[in-house]
């Protein structure tokens, strides 16, 4: 049973965008399957043409996008050949073998993939959730992101300049009762393995402070945390983040329904952390036509339209409001803090 939305009966302004008003990189896709993965999560390698793909991709404006399946070993060697027409307009993001953490010959291991990685021109790393709610230790404990075990790997990342996208936590309503005041519910009915308020599982609130942490021993390696900040809910505490740690980005994939619902403290958040902030949208190739949606928030002030495409997940059952930035801040946003980070010209 999915969400059945009701048909608003507003009339107001509406603008059908379909490109960016500037070139844009999108910093968050993905091409092929998730490592690592959980329930519910798909193999999205062999359901797509590269080349259609890409041509349908482009044809919203999008300058290039970064893919973070590039995977290590064969998982890369496969996705390279899948990718091999795409040019450059496909950026590479790679992972190590993560399931080795206890490994005695883990951080060799690590500083070995991370020197291909270097030759083979990945330009930076992406880490996900089974760190933290599914990968657990030999003692039966989660593995936390702050975990010692896997500092070799931020050191690496800082070492060859890879900013390394973590996706972290959900939103908060995943960490909490699945009862009707849950605003998620809906969701959680379709899909009950997303709820993350089990028996020895952390809380949202253990995780943040083990991002923190990940953020603040870590002061050379650039991490984007993914879905901004892994806290679009509360963007006070995600400014104050980046305020105290400078080697902290954000990107925006898949948060439009957070965003979008605060329209006025989404301005101001964007306007001030201009720097920090870097467009992506957590493309998977059979949903592009995500693109307009993202435009028109960011560029328009429209309103209470709905946030996503008919293929995309749907979350709270509610509308979202453009922040209609100005050109600066979407210059930013769209593509030059990308191109920093990913030393593009
Ligand atoms: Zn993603």
């Amino acid at each position: 049973m999915s969400i059945t939305r009701k048909i608003s009966q507003l009339k107001v302004k509406s603008h059908n965008i379909t490109r960016p008003k500037f070139p844009a990189i999108d910093f968050h896709t993905h091409f092929g399957k998730l490592l690592g993965a959980m329930a519910g999560t798909e193999n999205y390698f062999d359901l797509y043409e590269t080349k259609d793909t890409i041509a349908e991709i482009k044809s919203y404006g999008i300058e290039k996008v970064v893919n973070v399946d590039g995977g290590f070993g064969d998982e890369y060697l496969r996705m390279m050949d899948k990718l091999k027409d795409a040019g450059d307009f496909i950026i590479n993001f790679g992972q190590v073998d993560i399931m080795e953490f206890e490994s005695p010959e883990f951080e060799a291991k690590v500083n070995k993939v991370m020197g291909e990685h270097h030759k083979n021109g990945i330009k930076g790393l992406k880490f996900w959730k089974n760190i933290g709610l599914v990968l657990k230790d030999s003692n039966g404990n989660y593995l936390r992101p702050d975990d010692e075990r896997l500092k070799c790997i931020w050191s690496a990342a800082a070492e060859y300049d890879m900013p390394v996208l973590f996706h972290i936590a959900d939103m908060n309503a995943f960490f909490t009762s699945a009862n009707e005041e849950n605003e998620l519910i809906e969701t959680f009915r379709d899909h009950p393995e997303w709820l993350f308020n089990k028996p020895g599982m952390y809380s949202f609130d253990e995780l943040m402070e083990m991002q923190e942490r990940l953020l603040e021993e870590n002061p050379k390696t650039k991490f984007v945390i993914a879905h901004v900040g892994s806290y679009a809910e509360n963007l006070g505490q995600v400014g104050r983040w980046l305020d105290k740690y400078p080697n902290m980005y954000v990107d925006i994939a898949d948060r439009l329904s957070e965003l979008g619902r605060q329209p006025y403290t989404a301005r101001e958040f964007f306007t001030e952390y201009a720097d920090r902030i870097v467009f992506g949208t957590d493309l998977l190739p059979m949903d592009v036509e995500r693109y307009p949606i993202y435009f028109r928030f960011l560029e328009t002030y429209d309103e209470y339209f709905s946030y996503r495409t008919d293929k995309g997940v749907p979350l709270g059952d509610w509308n979202i409001y453009g922040i209609g930035l100005d050109d600066t801040t979407l210059q930013k946003v769209y593509r030059d803090n990308a191109k920093k980070l990913l030393k593009i010209g």
